[in-house]
């Protein structure tokens, strides 16, 4: 078995397609060294080493690399004419961990490993420069008693032991930057070092450098098992048998005086994807110098330098005084910087994100991956490499990273005045983009302030469908409770509307309609803002900006189109959301749900009068109330989606959802039906279920009840008989909710066709209609091939199929779905990402069973999943027809469709 891969002077035994084996940052380096990038020479330890460290131990492993390890730093040695633990020519390594997929949590990087007081003296020597040597010995005894002895502190709020010397000295001497300590300085860090780690460890600090390097080994195969590590592979589905490689690479020195840096640098901008070459460096720097903070860093390119002093309002004379570009400062290296960074980008086809050091003049590359971005540089940055060339449509496909696109679709908080905003809470970011309003408590108030076009932020502790009017008209909804599938979670997502849920910090005084955060006490008509992509809510107001949807990410959208198999519909319940997902790419509306239509303006009042009838008799009277205000509904969204079809499920919630909770509605309700209190309030009591969501309601109610049935298929097909009437092309599917047994689905589909036959022989004209199915009820999905036999189509429940087939409430299932994901029960909440073991074969085998008995069976889904692009590439595999979500995921779900697609072929 090879355990090291040898790198160097243009040659290597790795290649950019090892990652799994080599780390994405051996691989990388090995890569750079064939394309003639120059990289310091060095080696990589296989991943495969690492899991034979876990499986075997210490030992067995160092048995089995010494030598090959020996060997690999003789290479090192050869190439750089210098020696490993030799005083009197020393090399010092790096020492750098690298996973398959980038990941924290993985032992920081040691620099400067192999010095010691007798090196440190030779260096001081060789290079003519002691605060070179002296700060490179510092830098290596404060990172290896960190990552390697332990000494870095686990709580954020503890000072690093190190650091804290620093900082004393610093004080002593009255100086700003490390920069400002002189040698003696530096000695007496690395003195006043060494004394702590014997302090803390009880050992003297080691300085044999073969030692110092097996010691830094362990540590980075230690770290794959550390609990940040675990943690951070369970919350990203990183496979736990990766592993990881070991980079041991010569160093190059970046502290070596001015005319020495380190810097990092992205081929394009990785927040707007515009092709403008850009980072930051700092002469007379190392490691993590840039990114950590302690000096201002400059900007290497002369234009970007303008942009950044323009921003921090510093004069064009200062600027090339303090703060000049590298291009400025050093521009022969510069110069060969920009031709590298173009060289790695062409080779790589995408935009790269660098590390380099220079060393007294000499350019050498540390690092290169393709860059993490924006959904907005993702969109741009793939759309520009396509026009130039470099890449082809189906990859343009490929690289989109479908979640992504949902910061384009909303209004955003202006960058700048984010960065100001004052944090008070963080919830889950369950509806994303931006809202700034005044706090009001109850949807009344909302919908008042509203009117009076003020904006306002709902403030709940939690919501409910009595809600959803307030919800609608608000800005955004902040609640103190509930997870991603909270019903405010779920409601604000269809409404494409910023939602911040389970902010678990906040509380809320309904009575005193006040809300406190942080320790701030606020009223009703505050300002706050609410960010739905990250969950953070900010004090006051925070401005925001319109999205764009035309240009890159329309060609994109094009792209996704031309390439998807399957198709994409949405959940809409009014015209205006029907428009909205029609603009954003839905063909259809998957999923319309009645319900809501019943809790608008008076509706509820004969929706009430309906429910608490006596007899079928005053039902009717009741029912017929409802039926234009249905029929207009339903006229309005077929007029919506001209061309399209419309699947209207028939009405699913409990009864008990719809009925006056508080003595004072039910009052009313008893005045206005001319019926005695006590009986209102009897009925409505009796509507109480143990558990409403397996009880009186779906098609049990069409079953019990078939004047309801008979009422909305009535004006599901005159709403249709008269838009076509119009001009309207319009294709209406009738739904049926809950389905278990195959003679529910015979009784509704018997009543919504004699109905429509009925309709048709009174209007003397015909419109063709589907019925179908909702299949959401395990004993449905098992018995699919008798129900298939009935309709005409199956639209997949997977909310409700989720929770029955797991037996988890969606309602309470958070309480425990995160402590089960942290302890890797769960991989991921099954109602955020469809379970495909056990549910996916549930859906599988009924549409297997179910085309088998009607092969015109059209089969989508409408759960939250029809969404999520994971799953929806699990529908894609089951050649489902389409898969249907709300508006603002339309976009994601089309996308994914094209990539299962591409990724298909
Ligand atoms: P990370 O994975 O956190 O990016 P790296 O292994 O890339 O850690 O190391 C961080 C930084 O340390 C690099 O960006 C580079 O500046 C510096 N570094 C690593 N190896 C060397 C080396 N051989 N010579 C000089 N600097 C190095
Ligand atoms: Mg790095
Ligand atoms: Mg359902």
């Amino acid at each position: 078995m090879k355990t090291i891969y040898t790198f160097g002077n243009g040659h290597a035994e790795g290649r950019a397609d090892m990652k799994i084996l080599l780390g994405g940052k051996g691989a990388n380096l090995a890569e750079m060294n064939l394309i003639g990038v120059p990289v310091p020479p060095g080696f990589t330890i296989t991943t495969e080493v690492c899991r034979l460290y876990n499986e075997k131990g210490r030992e067995a492993v160092v048995e089995m690399i010494k030598d090959d390890v020996m060997k690999s730093v003789a290479h090192i040695e050869n190439l750089t004419g210098n020696k490993f633990n030799d005083p009197s020519n020393p090399q010092l390594v790096s020492v750098r961990s690298g996973a398959p997929v980038s990941m924290p949590g993985m032992m920081d990087t040691v620099l400067n490993l192999g010095i010691n007081d007798e090196v440190a003296e030779t260096l001081a020597q060789k290079s003519g420069n002691p605060r070179f040597a002296w700060d490179s010995y510092r830098r290596f005894v404060q990172m290896y008693g960190d990552v390697v002895l332990g000494m870095k502190p686990t709580n954020k709020t503890d000072i690093d032991p190190f650091e804290a010397i620093i900082e004393e000295l610093k004080e002593k001497k009255g100086v700003q930057f490390d920069t400002d300590l002189d040698v003696d300085d530096l000695k007496e860090l690395v003195v006043r070092f060494k004394a702590a780690v014997k302090e803390n460890t009880g050992k003297d600090f080691p300085t044999d450098a073969y030692d110092q390097l097996w010691g830094a080994i362990y540590a980075v195969f230690d770290s794959w098992n550390n609990e940040r590590a675990i943690l951070y592979r369970r919350m990203n589905q990183i496979p736990e048998d990766y592993g990881t490689a070991v980079n041991v690479q010569a160093m190059v020195y970046g502290n070596m005086g001015n005319n020495s840096a380190t810097g990092v640098c992205f081929s394009r901008d990785a927040a707007t994807g515009e092709d403008l070459f850009n980072g930051e460096y700092l002469i007379n720097a190392q490691g993590e110098d840039v990114v950590a903070g302690v000096r201002t860093p400059q900007q290497i390119m002369t234009v970007g330098s303008r942009r950044w002093a323009e921003m921090q309002g510093i004069s064009e004379e200062e600027r090339v005084a303090k703060y000049p570009s590298l291009e400025e400062s050093m521009p022969e290296c510069a110069k060969q910087l920009v031709e590298i960074q173009q060289k790695l980008e062409d080779h790589y086809r995408d935009m790269q994100d660098m590390e380099f050091t220079i060393q007294d003049g000499k350019l050498w590359l540390l690092q290169t991956r393709n860059g993490k971005r924006t959904g907005a540089a993702m969109v741009k940055i793939a759309m520009d490499l396509l026009r130039e060339g470099a890449i082809d449509e189906k990859t343009v496909i490929k690289r989109m990273e479908p979640g992504k696109l949902d910061e384009l679709l909303h209004p955003v908080f202006d960058k700048s005045a984010v960065k100001n905003a004052k944090v008070m809470a963080k919830g889950l970011p369950a509806s994303p983009g931006a809202a700034t309003g005044q706090i009001v408590f109850f949807a009344d108030d909302a919908e008042e302030w509203a009117s009076r076009k003020k904006k306002v932020i709902m403030v709940r502790l939690e919501t409910s469908p009595e809600d959803l009017r307030g919800m609608s008209v608000a800005q955004g909804i902040l609640t103190a409770r509930g997870g991603m599938t909270s019903h405010a979670a779920v409601v604000a997502r269809g409404m494409g509307k910023c939602c911040v849920s389970g902010a678990g910090t906040i509380k809320v005084d309904y009575k005193a309609r006040t809300v406190e955060m942080n320790g701030k006490t606020y009223n009703e008509g505050e300002w706050i803002s609410i960010n739905g992509s990250t969950g953070e809510v900010y004090d006051g107001q925070v401005a925001t900006v319109d999205p764009d949807l035309g240009g890159d990410y329309a060609a994109v959208m094009a792209l996704a189109e031309k390439y998807s198999k399957m198709d994409v519909y949405t959940n809409a319940d009014s015209p205006r959301d029907a428009m909205k997902a029609r603009e954003l790419g839905a063909h259809g509306i998957g999923l319309c749900r009645t319900e809501h239509m019943f809790f608008e303006g008076d509706r509820i009042k004969a929706m009430r009068e309906m429910i608490i009838a006596p007899d079928e008799e005053s039902r009717r009277v009741a029912l017929a109330k409802l039926l234009p205000l249905q029929r207009g509904d339903f006229e309005g969204i077929f007029k919506a989606m001209d061309g399209y079809e419309v699947t209207i499920r028939l009405l699913d919630p409990p009864l008990h959802e719809f009925v006056p909770h508080q003595l004072e509605t039910m009052r009313e309700l008893a005045e206005e039906t001319g019926r005695k209190l006590e009986e209102v309030k009897l009925i409505c009591d009796g509507l109480e279920e143990f558990n409403p969501m397996l009880g009186h309601r779906g098609c049990r109610l069409g079953n019990t009840y078939p004047e309801i049935t008979e009422m909305q298929a009535r004006a599901i097909i005159e709403a249709a008989l008269n838009v076509k009437a119009a001009g309207v092309d319009v294709h209406p599917k009738i739904m049926v909710p809950l389905i278990g047994v195959k003679a529910e689905i015979k009784m509704q589909a018997d009543i919504i066709n004699a109905t429509a036959q009925k309709v048709f022989a009174e209007r003397g004209e015909t419109v063709a209609y589907k019925v179908g199915t909702m299949i959401e009820i395990p004993r449905a999905a098992l018995v699919a091939d008798q129900i298939a036999e009935v309709v005409d189509f199956f639209s997949f429940g997977t909310n409700d199929l989720t929770q029955m087939t797991f037996g988890y409430s969606r309602d309470d299932a958070g309480k425990f779905l995160a402590i089960y994901k942290e302890l890797g029960i769960l991989k991921e909440d099954p109602f955020q990402v469809l379970d495909q073991e056990g549910v996916g074969q549930l859906v599988e085998m009924a549409t297997r069973k179910g085309r088998a008995a009607n092969p015109d069976l059209n089969v989508g889904i409408c759960g939250e999943h029809g969404g999520e692009p994971k799953s929806v590439k699990f529908c894609n595999k089951l050649n489902l027809n389409y898969v249907s979500c709300s508006p603002y995921r339309v976009p994601i779900a089309r996308l994914a469709a094209a990539q299962a697609a591409v990724e298909a072929e």
